[in-house]
């Protein structure tokens, strides 16, 4: 693994190239808020007073799901302060971009802000990053899945992309909740119950008919697409012993449009070496990070990126490597050997019972170590 370096080191050869402006909160990221806001108010509403077709319906549910994802990626930024400063006001903004995925700022800035951002690619303590080997011998459903042929798999695992941020919020919830000091935690529950309690009331007012296109197909697909991008943020990178954006961050590329509806989410890598500067910034960091370390900066196309996920585990078989444990194929991860156009792997026996066969080891012990 080539030289790892902190955030600070990496800040401190950046920021002095970047104007001071770039860290100030930028307040106009809301009017595409508002803009969605009411699209989606309109969209409901819309299925809500009408008898359309089914196809009108889904037609308007796409749409939803859109606005929907849109609004969850402008609750990112706005729940890292880089568009409000005022704490009370930034919670409430974000609590109202995430109500579709029943999520509150409250746990939001506890789970990514404090712990996936502070211990990013750390197999212990990033509650983001993917599971090593001696955690799938601990975890029976993971265990099946990874029999599963690997085609099939990641059939598997995309389709749960309509479901994953909706279910990982849920756990993050499980996991969190008694880490909240006592006269926090009412408020965690609201902002958990609110939500559900405005879901459960449109289902009253409309209906389960006119409930799945309004709510359920449109919340499936925001979370399709903002796992779209969430699942390239890290996961084809290795795990990295020192939190470096640059060795555990892939930015992805998408057309220029897309970066508009989505608020600039493709740009990863500067998003984790400037979480609390706005995202309409990251061209400008990209610019500098890929003149100073052209080598050590990953992009891919979001397509590529995407099928690099189809085509590689998740299991981590040390800190640089992924294997497949089914088949005991090992794949390299960016930087150390991932091949994002051919997917050549090397053979490996994988004991078929725990207890885990490995450890992480060491850098040193890592076989794709050194290039
Ligand atoms: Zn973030």
């Amino acid at each position: 693994m080539s030289e790892l370096h902190s955030i600070g080191w990496y800040s401190s050869q950046i920021t002095p190239r970047l104007p001071k402006q770039v860290f100030k909160p930028v307040p106009q990221r809301l009017w595409g808020g508002l803009v969605y806001m009411l699209l989606t108010i309109a969209g409901i509403w819309a299925i809500a007073a009408h008898q359309f077709s089914p196809w009108v319906n889904l037609a308007i549910a796409l749409g939803l799901g859109q606005t929907m994802a849109g609004l969850g990626f402008l609750g990112h930024e706005v729940l890292h302060g880089t568009v409000v400063k005022t704490a009370w006001l930034r919670d409430l903004i974000g609590c109202i971009c995430f109500a579709q995925f029943n999520l509150g700022a409250k746990l939001w800035r506890k789970w990514h802000n404090m712990e996936h951002h502070a211990h990013t690619q750390d197999e212990d303590t990033d509650p983001d990053a993917w599971a090593t080997m001696e955690k799938l011998y601990k975890r029976p459903l993971l265990r099946w899945i990874y029999k599963l042929p690997p085609g099939f798999r990641a059939f598997f695992n995309f389709a749960s992309f309509s479901l994953f941020f909706s279910i990982h919020s849920s756990l993050m919830f499980k996991r969190y909740i008694g880490e909240f000091k006592p006269r926090d935690r009412a408020m965690v529950w609201m902002q958990l119950l609110v939500p559900w309690a405005i879901w459960l009331s449109l289902l009253a007012l409309i209906g389960p008919g006119k409930w799945l296109f309004a709510y359920v197909i449109p919340v499936m697909i925001a979370n399709a697409l903002v796992i779209g991008y969430i699942s390239t943020n890290h996961q084809l990178n290795p795990l990295t012993p020192v939190n470096d954006p640059l060795a555990n961050s892939l930015s992805v590329t998408v057309p220029r449009w897309v970066d508009m509806l989505h608020f600039n989410f493709s740009y990863h890598t500067e998003h984790h070496l400037y979480p609390g500067v706005n995202a309409k910034y990251g061209p400008m960091i990209k610019a500098v990070v890929k003149e100073m370390w052209p080598e050590q900066y990953f992009e891919l196309p979001l397509l590529q990126a995407l099928k690099a996920l189809w085509k590689t585990p998740r299991i981590y078989h040390n800190y640089t490597d992924l294997v497949d444990p089914g088949n005991g194929h090992v794949f390299g991860s960016l930087g150390h050997g991932l091949d994002a156009e051919q997917f050549a792997y090397r053979q490996i026996d994988v004991p078929k019972q725990g207890p885990a066969p490995m450890g992480l080891g060491t850098l040193e012990q890592s076989p794709a170590q050194g290039d």
